[in-house]
């Protein structure tokens, strides 16, 4: 099996042909993955924001087709078409219960870059080969547990269907399940990457009067205007803050959604929005990042919420499906988030077209 292979930290990802698959076990199922999107979190891995074991197959935003299913595996049958989720959500623990699936208390043991019993199916020069996220969708083939599997009808392209197994699902899910957007609301979205322009459409669906876009890239604020941004700032040209206030009439934003992960620009999304507001942190942050807030303005006298935003807040078993009638109506531009599309070859390219800001989303095809 082909595949992108992370190594170590900063070397570039190393595409292997000829990678093990094994037979999906209890509960797991054998997935053609025909599509993965490449997503900043990848690069995250790759940069050691957050930390993976390795060797490991990256990518974490997939699509494909059933291809053989383990012992007692009932959600999905061999020629099913599904979107991988990076959470994968049982719908029986005490948080799936509580509709908190984002939450799935079976997701525990994806740090160690295994399947849930912690070990993985691939194998590579008689070694265990890591899977990110119970799934490394840069690799052309994966066994995952059944409950990371979402079937979807066959008329929906596998292209953009993988594109909402991360980057749609948080970004729509942020702005309409984690924060409480009112029609007519201020909103303002500081990084418009792949998930910051789904916060924006999510944001103009939730029926947001004006969606400020922030982000040092130009061309990403002008993509930030086809999903729905009313008015764009240059956070390198002028401040943030200030411009949301002009912008604003004098007045923060009802909500911020921060989706970098840096602590400047998490610090500013909490100090932009108006008292009473919410403040949304999806971005991924280093494991050290420490915020300095005022505690007495903050909470008390601006009486500001300040909310954590994992997976889009989604239990996908509904939200997909959701996502995907908001997609037919018309509502949710899903094609438009595609870039290019690349081979697995060119994956190291792609994320240098990511950090200069040029693309959306990049997607492989296997
Ligand atoms: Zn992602
Ligand atoms: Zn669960």
């Amino acid at each position: 099996m082909k595949a992108a292979v992370h190594t170590g930290l900063d070397i570039p990802l190393q595409v292997r042909d000829d990678i093990t698959v094994a037979e999906p076990g209890p509960g797991e199922v054998a997935i053609d993955v025909v599509a993965s999107g490449v997503c900043h979190s990848d690069l995250s891995v790759l940069n050691g924001t957050i930390p993976m074991p390795t060797p490991i197959v990256l990518g974490h935003e997939g699509a494909g087709i059933v291809t053989a299913i383990g012992e007692g595996v009932t959600r999905v049958a061999v020629g099913d078409h599904v979107v991988l989720s990076f959470v994968p959500h049982c719908g029986e623990c005490y948080t799936c219960k509580r509709g908190q699936g984002y939450l799935c208390e079976k997701a525990g043991m994806q740090a160690l870059g295994g399947l849930l019993d912690g070990t993985t199916r691939l194998t590579l020069d008689d070694a265990p080969l890591h899977q990110m996220a119970c799934l490394g969708t840069f690799g052309a083939q994966a066994v995952v547990p059944e409950i990371s599997t979402v079937k979807i009808p066959d008329d929906v392209p596998l292209d953009i269907a993988a594109l909402i197994g991360c980057g749609v699902l948080t970004g729509v899910g942020a702005a309409l399940n984690t924060a409480s957007i009112q029609p007519g609301d201020t909103v303002a979205v500081i990084g418009c990457g792949g998930v910051g322009l789904n916060v924006i459409q999510g944001a103009r669906i939730a029926g947001a009067g004006k969606i400020i876009a922030i982000d040092m890239f130009d061309a990403k604020l002008e993509m930030a205007k086809q999903f729905g941004a009313t008015d764009t700032v240059n956070a390198g040209e002028q401040d943030a803050g200030g411009a949301v206030m002009t912008i604003n009439g004098g007045r923060g934003a009802d909500t911020a959604f921060e989706v970098i992960g840096l602590k400047p620009t998490i610090e500013a999304a909490i100090n932009m929005v108006r008292p009473g507001g919410e403040a949304i942190l999806v971005g991924v942050p280093r494991l050290d990042v420490m915020l300095e807030l005022n505690a007495a303005f903050t909470f008390l006298y601006l009486n500001k919420t300040v909310k954590g935003c994992w997976y889009g807040s989604v239990n996908v078993s509904e939200d997909v499906p959701k996502l995907l009638d908001l997609w037919r109506k018309g509502e949710l531009k899903l094609e438009e988030l595609i870039s290019q599309e690349i081979a697995i070859e060119q994956v190291n390219e792609a994320f240098e077209a990511m950090q200069k800001g040029e693309v959306a989303r990049s997607v492989i095809k296997h």
